[in-house]
């Protein structure tokens, strides 16, 4: 089998191992797979596999790479079409522009600005942009994401956004190799989507739980993530 299907391979039946651990369905969790450091042959190849959500962190990367596999989708009528852009890394407000298009959720929401400068572009594009507000678990090991005490506030003020639509949370384990912690943060996550969810701050459509990188997702997934964000395990050495 090739090296990627291989590798792909190797992370589904690990995050079957750790929904059978906690008893979850692994319908619930979606694999998404993070192209930012990926060959464009490599990326084709997982298209033909059949995967059909692929994350980009970079405004620029996620313009250039969609555009290129949008060419290859053209010239290969067979594969399914239907790609799906996820822009995952931290976006300034003059990229906003560029991802709306392409993107089919923002997973990196994180302040009020970024939030108008999403519905006033959405509006005049047209479109109801999707989106996961980031939440900083791990306080102060990284820059961006709400704090926690501020993502309620920040939710209720996107309910009078019409051209946003807020689908869930996002977080991004902290770095380090103690585990304990990293799985505090992704419980922290789980527990401030479930408040949300019982307040009815948002629709029905908020049920992403977007937590779990290389490293840590089994742990994410025990914790209740919905999508996985996987990049290094399927395409570095
Ligand atoms: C790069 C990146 C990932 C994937 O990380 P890997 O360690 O390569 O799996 C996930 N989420 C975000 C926001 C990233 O920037």
């Amino acid at each position: 089998m090739p090296k990627i299907a291989e590798r792909i391979n190797k992370v589904k039946s690990t995050i079957a191992d750790a929904c059978d651990r906690v008893g979850r369905d692994v319908g619930e969790v979606k694999l998404l797979i993070v192209t930012k450091a990926a060959e464009l042959n490599d990326i084709k190849e997982v298209i033909r596999l059949g995967y059909k959500d692929l994350g980009e962190s970079r405004a620029q990367r996620l313009k250039k790479v969609s555009a290129e596999i949008s060419e290859f989708l053209y010239k290969n009528p067979q594969l399914a079409q239907d790609i799906r852009w996820h822009m995952i890394g931290h976006l300034q407000r003059n990229k906003v522009k560029h991802v709306l298009p392409i993107a089919c959720m923002i997973h990196s929401l994180d302040t009020l600005r970024l939030a108008e400068q999403i519905n006033s572009r959405g509006e005049s594009e047209g479109i109801k942009a999707k989106v996961l507000l980031q939440v900083n678990t791990s306080q102060e090991e990284q820059k961006y994401g709400l704090p926690v005490g501020a993502v309620t506030h920040l939710a209720e003020q996107l309910m009078t956004f019409p051209n946003i639509e807020l689908h869930g949370l996002m977080t991004m384990g902290p770095l380090t190799k103690d585990r304990d912690f990293i799985r505090s943060c992704f419980r922290r996550a789980r527990e401030l989507f479930e408040e949300l969810r019982g307040k009815n701050i948002a629709g029905p459509e908020f049920k992403e739980l977007s937590m779990g990188m290389s490293s840590d997702y089994e742990i994410a997934v025990e914790e209740g993530a919905t999508i996985v964000r996987i990049g290094s395990a399927i395409f570095s050495e």
